[in-house]
């Protein structure tokens, strides 16, 4: 014997069977960590989904008229299209 091992057919059929059980059993797991992450996630995002409802009462944002884009609400002036928000210097004004 000079060391080099041979293999039968009966060999290679058995490490061809050991990788795919292999790697069924892999993809069971990662499936099954899948599911208890999403699980987890979801029973996170219940509370923080609340939070977020309450958040919203309270609106921080706007629709700038002229690009409708999301701006702050006390914002003057869109920093999309730079167009200067009348209906704030209104309200600004009406304050003083
Ligand atoms: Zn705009």
């Amino acid at each position: 014997m000079t060391g080099s091992a041979t293999y039968g057919l009966s060999d290679i059929a058995g490490f061809a069977t050991n990788m795919v059980s292999s790697f069924v059993n892999f993809l069971i797991m990662a499936f099954v960590l899948f599911c208890i992450m999403k699980a987890f996630n979801m029973a996170v995002g219940i509370g923080k989904k609340k939070l977020a409802d309450e958040e919203k009462k309270v609106p921080t944002t706007k629709i700038c008229p002229y690009c409708r884009t999301e701006i702050p609400i006390a914002a003057t002036r869109c920093p999309h299209c730079t167009s200067i928000l009348e209906d704030t210097v209104k309200d600004t004004a009406a304050d003083k």
